[in-house]
């Protein structure tokens, strides 16, 4: 019987835990650092800094591990694979190096470029009147991005001139030499792609769609993801099939000729153009919440297709084909600023609807809110109306003043409502 570790602290971290403890083989599933939310349902969390990627692999070491699954971007980037590689631990994630796919926006960009994968021309500029100069290149919108990590809140979509202006103008008044990337808008269809990669095999999950910003109708600031729905079954599978074929596998091919192979899961964000899939950017992770729609649709055995990857085969995966998934992100009112407010959280007793804990602490025998996002409400159903109406019916029955969208998975409700009432296009 295997025990494992799940690095992170988030609602993704939690699925993550389900998914493995699903398998008959997996005896116990730590994660590092955890919540409280998890705590309650039995899953032991130890508070340690996952940043600490030396204490990390002493943990493991300690903790006799079998298996190490990173569900945050940070402690890879930090390189905790490449010290637990040479620890001797097996662990499912990027290296160091090819964990800049996400760390690093000009180096996922050459990356790119080597494979020949279809995304937005971009340039990178460092002070300011390169910037000015390089805007002057680009049509309207146009996107400005700040390079480096956690900046995916810095990605700002200019519709005028003086919006693009001013912005690069504040980005140098805080840091004279902020690495920013501006890049031509691509508009479209957003998807998700989910690959799973070992040294000889991967494993596409079904795509997901997310909702970044914080509002109803895509209005307000944009957040780490108010909610997420998958399959999307409105993106044909041609189309999935042709973004694997031309984004996807490229990319892991560049990667081992760069002589940086990737294993762990890619993220490809890919935008459906007019002139077919383009990939906006990479992650080296699971997105959060999008890992809680995905994950709980894995019929196969979690832990046996990690090791199987890991052990250099190719495995087999089955996903579940009935239903469509809908995950609605539970925040404090004031999200996205840090503003800390304590409120207590509903609890559900219906069968079908999952609740995968994030920002939780716990006051006496109560669990409470305490960060931005909370939890990550799941339910499924055979349409997205159907899940999203039973998801909403739930979460609205407790009368929890947590703030929620209410809209996840608005496009696919509109698509079937399309066909149902045969107006196909
Ligand atoms: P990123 O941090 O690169 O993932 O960007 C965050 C979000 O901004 C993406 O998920 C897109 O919705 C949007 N975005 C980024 N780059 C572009 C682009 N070139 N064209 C259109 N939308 C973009």
């Amino acid at each position: 019987m295997a025990k494992l570790m799940v690095i992170g602290s988030g609602a993704r971290e939690h699925a993550l835990a389900e998914t493995f403890l699903r398998s008959a083989d997996v005896e116990e599933v730590i994660v590092v650092p955890g919540n409280a939310g998890m705590q309650s349902v039995g899953i032991r969390t130890i508070n340690h800094d996952m940043m600490d990627v030396a204490g990390l692999r002493d943990l493991a070491e300690q903790e006799a591990v079998d298996l190490t699954f990173v569900g945050s971007e940070a402690p890879l980037i930090a390189g905790v694979v490449d010290v637990f590689q040479t620890a001797g631990l097996k662990i499912f994630g990027p290296t160091q190096q090819a964990a800049q796919l996400e760390g690093s926006k000009q180096f996922a960009k050459d990356v790119m470029a080597q494979a020949g994968v279809p995304t937005a021309t971009s340039v990178m500029v460092t002070d300011e009147s390169s910037a000015l100069q390089a805007l002057k290149n680009f049509d309207l919108p146009l996107v400005i991005k700040q390079d480096g990590l956690a900046a995916g809140k810095g990605v700002v979509i200019c519709r005028d001139r003086e919006d693009a202006e001013t912005m690069i103008q504040l980005a140098y008044e805080r840091q004279a030499d902020a690495p920013l990337v501006i890049e031509s808008y691509m508009a479209g269809v957003e998807f998700s792609i989910f690959s799973l990669v070992g040294p000889n095999g991967v494993i596409h999950a079904p795509i997901a769609q997310d909702h970044k910003r914080r509002f109803d109708n895509d209005q307000g600031l944009n957040t780490g993801g108010m909610g997420a729905y998958s399959p999307v079954r409105w993106v044909s599978d041609e189309i999935v099939q042709e973004a694997i074929r031309t984004l996807v596998l490229p990319t892991l091919a560049t990667m081992a000729a760069r002589a940086m192979p990737f294993t762990g899961v890619l993220y490809t964000g890919v935008m459906l153009t007019d002139d077919g899939p383009k990939v906006v950017e990479y992650n080296v992770r699971f997105g959060d919440p999008e890992a809680q729609v995905v994950l709980p649709q894995l019929q196969s055995d979690f832990y046996e297709l990690i090791s199987t990857l890991l052990a250099g085969e190719q495995p087999k995966a089955i996903w579940q084909q009935d239903d469509v998934y809908v995950g609605v992100v539970l925040v404090n009112p004031s999200y996205p600023s840090t503003t800390t407010e304590h409120i207590d959280l509903p609890s559900f007793s219906i069968a079908d609807i999952n609740t995968f804990y994030a920002g939780v602490t716990r006051n006496d025998d109560k669990l409470i809110s305490n960060g931005g996002r909370i939890a990550t409400v799941v339910g499924h159903a055979a349409t997205t109306s159907q899940a999203q109406e039973m998801v909403y019916e739930a979460i609205d029955a407790t009368q929890t003043t947590l703030a929620y969208r209410h809209d996840i998975g608005y496009q696919a409700v509109r698509e079937e409502n399309k066909v149902v009432s045969g107006d196909a296009n």
